[in-house]
């Protein structure tokens, strides 16, 4: 099933001052982001921009996402003030800037900022395509920035170029080089499985173990902007271990945490390992931990589906008295939240792994 289709997504309103929130009163009684099958979401991504300097054929159409008017985008403040109530209210622990390109809004470093002095313990990372990071990480890391993760397909130039419609590996090789030297480890590198990625595979793998990067391979969902997604042309983490197992010894050595979509493999004997994400054969939907805020400043509890939560809407009412507007975000993201589908966008209990709920947005909309 094909899962990206044309339309707006569904914004549910703002919770109005004064009303009891729409809380399911089967909700147990907690502040966590709960939702109806007993997980937790602990791990906010918050979408910063759609813009992107690349065009990678999985996640953007060739001329780019329609543009955001920018007043619809959350401010550094607004952001800020988000993720206190998500750290302080809500039990979120970690939090990932992501776009479209992060490094493509110019107040990033005062988003990071406003994020730390919100939250000083939590971990603070950034998904990023690394071009132009080798200017900038030593502010980002100033302002806050933990860790990065690195979307990288190919190191063969022009294999590179043909998958982004973008002809920028060397600046995306110098942003790698640069969050290794700014401390940023460990530097992981994403990497989308397509047809096209896995003759490429054992070089990029070999590549990451030469520069101490940790490499992910990740099965492709169907959130390409084009909409072309098919179950048949999905190159599996079984596709893609049969071909590093022609070049490296791969012993399984499982996942970090149950919550940790990646399975790691020890490469070589160690101490390098390499992830693999079987998000379409293998799905972890049922240890997803995962809240995700896009750009407008909308919750959505899943990456498919199109409900989606309005905080924006709460954040500039001028109907809420200051004291109200941190409990009414709270209980519009927990009303969300408990509406989280069991898997990839349904409720249904025998959803096929590979099936998907439609979303009107693209993976470039919503932010990894
Ligand atoms: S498809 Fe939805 S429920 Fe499954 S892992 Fe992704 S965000 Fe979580």
């Amino acid at each position: 099933m094909t899962a990206v289709s044309l339309g707006m997504p569904r914004v549910r309103p703002a919770v109005p001052s004064g009303a009891p929130g729409d809380l399911d009163p089967a909700r147990p009684a907690t502040d966590a982001l709960v939702d109806r099958y007993g997980r937790v979401a602990r791990d906010l991504r918050i979408s910063i921009t759609e813009k992107c300097s690349l065009r990678c054929t999985y996640c953007m159409p060739a001329e780019g996402l329609p543009a955001i008017p920018r007043e619809d985008l959350l401010t550094p403040d607004e952001i800020g003030r988000v993720v206190r109530v998500a750290v302080e209210r809500l039990g979120i622990t970690d939090v990932r800037f992501t776009g479209g390109e992060p490094l493509l809004r110019n107040d990033l470093a005062d988003i990071l900022r406003v994020a730390r002095a919100a939250a000083p313990s939590v971990s603070l990372s950034l998904t990023t395509n690394a071009i132009g990071l080798d200017k900038r990480v030593r502010g980002l890391v100033d302002a806050g920035l933990d860790r990065v993760n690195i979307s990288l397909d190919s190191v063969d130039r022009a294999h590179f170029a043909r998958l982004t419609r973008r002809d920028r590996l060397p600046d995306v090789l110098a942003g790698i080089r640069a969050a290794l030297d700014a401390g940023l480890a460990p530097v992981k590198l994403n990497a989308v499985l397509m047809p096209e990625t896995l003759a490429g595979a054992a070089d990029l793998l070999a590549w990451a173990v030469e520069h101490g990067c940790h490499l992910r391979f990740i099965e492709q969902m169907p959130l390409d902007a084009d909409g072309r997604w098919t179950r048949d042309d999905l190159v599996s983490a079984t596709d893609l271990l049969a071909v590093l197992g022609t070049r490296f010894d791969l012993l399984e050595v499982g996942r970090d945490d149950p919550s940790a979509p990646a399975e790691e493999w020890l490469v070589d004997g160690g101490p390098q390992t390499v992830g693999v994400i079987a998000s379409v054969t293998r799905s972890f939907c049922s240890a997803c931990d995962r809240t995700r805020l896009t750009a407008e400043g909308t919750v959505r509890s899943c990456l498919f589906g199109d409900d989606e939560t309005d905080l924006r809407a709460i954040l500039r009412s001028a109907d809420l008295a200051e004291d109200e507007r941190d409990d009414a975000l709270a209980r519009a993201w927990q009303g969300a939240m408990w509406r989280k589908p069991l898997a990839h966008g349904s409720d249904a209990p025998t959803l096929a792994a590979d099936a998907f709920a439609a979303t009107t947005r693209s993976m470039g909309a919503i932010g990894g």
